[in-house]
């Protein structure tokens, strides 16, 4: 066994109800939590899909805040919790990717409401008790129990929107929780299990998006696989690659979940050598031989980016990059070497398969 048998399983409550067609009972779990005045936070797409929650049979919407952007700003989160207030909202229905249910945490941190998630994407904040925050200063992040929603409808047929580069991306972003709970510090059997149950379902899932973007199957799988990630990312702390995009996205402004797609082979084969169990995991999740090589095939063979410098990246500023890296300190289960990192960075820069 890969994870050692010396763990603390520390498991906040939620109710997960998962099928294709199942956003309509959205309306029925709300009724179920005995509260009375629901704001929803979404975008201005989900806006024009809200009918589809059957919560305007309820009568119980109070307010609908589509003004949701990645990141969650701190004026966009002040703006939308004096909004709650002045509602009176008690429940807030997150319907969206990671930016609905990030602004649904930021009101929830200040405000006393309970979060139902309808999530639209596979980045997983659903099933976690992370918030972040943009201020001036930088993304101030946190783990808060009031942040993580009570409820979570997943409904297939809503992530089969994403056009399939969406869909591909934000899968390997959704993947890349899984595979960091495999070497976490904190890592336990339960986890280990799902995550790689996760790494399984996602790569089948988004190999059977790219062949074919209507297999509803396929849809459902890579859900499945996302949703086990989230409970991955709530569980486990996460170490170099999490930092890398925190880094490169947060300093460089780089997109999300592109980002994500393109580190994740590079820091598999960084961590290759201080945590060979877990990687062995994930090269047979996967089905492959190698998993950084084996798992950079796949992204390019599917289509995904592989190179930061077709997503915006600046060469010139790969050294800076490095060194905000080397700044954080966290656990990793390859000690961090400044060369190691800067060619790690280069390769990825590139396109190039990782070391
Ligand atoms: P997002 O929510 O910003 O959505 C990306 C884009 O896709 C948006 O333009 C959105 O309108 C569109 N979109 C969403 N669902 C769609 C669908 N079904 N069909 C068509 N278009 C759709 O991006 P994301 O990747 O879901 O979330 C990223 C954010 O979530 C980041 O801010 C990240 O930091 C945060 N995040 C937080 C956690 C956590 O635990 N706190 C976990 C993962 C991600």
């Amino acid at each position: 066994m890969a994870t050692p048998l010396d763990f603390v399983f520390d498991q906040a409550p939620v109710r997960v109800v998962f099928g294709a067609g199942k956003r309509a009972q959205c309306a029925a779990e709300v009724d179920a939590l005995g509260r009375g005045n629901v704001m929803v936070t979404t975008t201005a797409r989900g806006r024009k899909h809200l009918s589809e929650l059957g919560l305007g049979m309820s009568g119980r919407v109070v307010d609908v805040f589509d003004g949701s952007v990645q990141h969650v700003p701190e004026r966009v989160a002040k703006a939308a919790t004096a909004r709650a207030r002045a509602a009176g909202a008690d429940v807030i229905v997150a319907f969206g990717g990671g930016s609905a249910i990030g602004l649904a945490k930021a009101i929830a941190l200040e405000h006393d409401a309970v979060i139902v998630a309808v999530p639209t994407t596979y980045a997983g904040s659903e099933m976690t008790r992370v918030f972040g925050i943009t201020t001036d200063g930088g993304k101030l992040t946190g783990r808060d129990p009031r942040v993580k929603p009570q409820v979570v409808v997943y409904d297939p047929q809503l992530t089969a929107t994403m056009p399939v580069p969406l869909a591909l991306t934000s899968g390997f972003n959704s993947m890349a929780h899984a595979v960091e709970a495999l070497y976490a510090e904190n890592a336990d059997p339960i986890t280990s299990t799902l995550a790689k149950q996760s790494i399984t379902a996602l790569g089948h899932a988004l190999q059977g998006i790219a062949g074919d973007p209507g297999n509803a199957d396929a849809h459902a799988e890579a859900l499945y696989g996302a949703f086990l990630s989230g409970w991955t990312l709530d569980n486990a702390g996460m170490g170099l690659h999490h930092k890398l995009c925190h880094v490169l996205g947060g300093s460089y402004n780089l997109p999300h979940a592109p980002t994500h797609t393109i580190v994740l082979p590079h820091a598999i084969g960084y961590n290759q050598v201080g945590a060979p169990d877990a990687i062995a995991s994930v090269a047979e999740a996967l089905g492959v031989d190698d998993a950084a090589r084996g798992l950079f095939d796949i992204i390019a063979g599917v289509g995904a980016p592989t190179a930061l410098k077709d997503i915006g990246m600046a060469e010139a500023d790969l050294d800076e990059a490095a060194d905000l890296v080397m700044q954080r300190r966290y656990h990793n289960p390859t000690p961090l070497d400044r060369d190691k990192i800067r060619a790690l960075l280069d390769n990825a820069y590139h396109g190039r398969p990782p070391a």
